[in-house]
């Protein structure tokens, strides 16, 4: 379960609302059961229940059983998609082992406005279902000219590119260290972006193969692809 505060041993937690309820109610945790807690910020706890009411309950943390995972420096940049589909892509990046979400704004974005919260509830519920300690930035929404003209030296860009480019896993293999992967909205990157996205220095243009995926499919594609490549 994560707790949005750091955990030190010994400390009292009150947990309420819906990890109440699915503590109390679905799992029906008894004083002195133990939960796993993380916090993005120490890691791993074990905690035990010291109180149970009917819709809260206090926890205490007992002991740290992983201290917070060093993530793969990998942040995937996408374009809004509609709100199933972005859920999908946050849910998905966080168990692929992204470090960093960041919505990148292009000229055939559709979506205007992003739930963040939404967006951050589904990477959350990812990461208590995979077993990470350590939860993926979430970014704000960035327009695609201020993405490139900030892009730090040392990072690649792996831009996914449906119109062809080099096979995705020769290139990550041959581009080692901090990335980000780039997907487009559902109607792709116009072609004056295309062109500005590959003067970057840092951007190395990728297929993904012949067909044409979905901007969902291909973000998982590419961050299963550059995890392969670096081994995590
Ligand atoms: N219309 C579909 C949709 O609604 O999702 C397809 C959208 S596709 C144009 C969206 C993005 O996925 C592209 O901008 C690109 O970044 C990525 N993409 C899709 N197929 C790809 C491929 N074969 N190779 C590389 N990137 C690809």
């Amino acid at each position: 379960l994560f707790i949005d505060t750091e955990i030190a041993k010994g400390d009292e937690i009150r947990i309420d609302g819906g990890q109440a309820h699915y503590l109390i109610a679905v799992m029906r945790l008894k004083p002195g059961g133990a939960v796993r807690l993380f916090d993005d910020r120490t890691g791993e706890w074990r905690a035990e229940a010291v109180a149970i009411g009917r819709r809260d309950l206090t926890l205490s943390a007992t002991e740290l059983l992983r201290a917070r995972e060093a993530v793969p420096d990998l942040w995937l940049c996408a374009a809004p998609i509609k709100k199933g589909r972005i859920d999908w892509v946050a849910e998905k990046a966080c168990e692929l082992g992204v470090d960093r979400l960041v919505p990148v704004l292009t000229r055939r974005t559709v979506i205007d406005r992003l739930n963040g919260e939404r967006l951050r509830t589904h990477m959350i519920e990812a990461a208590e279902q995979c077993g990470r300690t350590a939860l993926p930035a979430l970014a704000e929404p960035v327009k695609l000219a201020a993405l490139l003209r900030d892009w730090p030296a040392e990072r690649h860009l792996f831009f996914a590119d449906e119109t062809g480019g080099a096979p995705a896993m020769e290139a990550m293999r041959a581009n080692r260290g901090p990335a980000a992967i780039l997907i487009g909205p559902e109607g792709g990157f116009d072609p004056q972006e295309r062109d500005a996205i590959r003067a970057l220095p840092q951007a190395v243009g990728i297929s993904l193969g012949p067909r044409i995926l979905r901007a969902e499919t291909a973000a998982a594609a590419a961050i299963s692809l550059w995890m392969a490549a670096a081994g995590d």
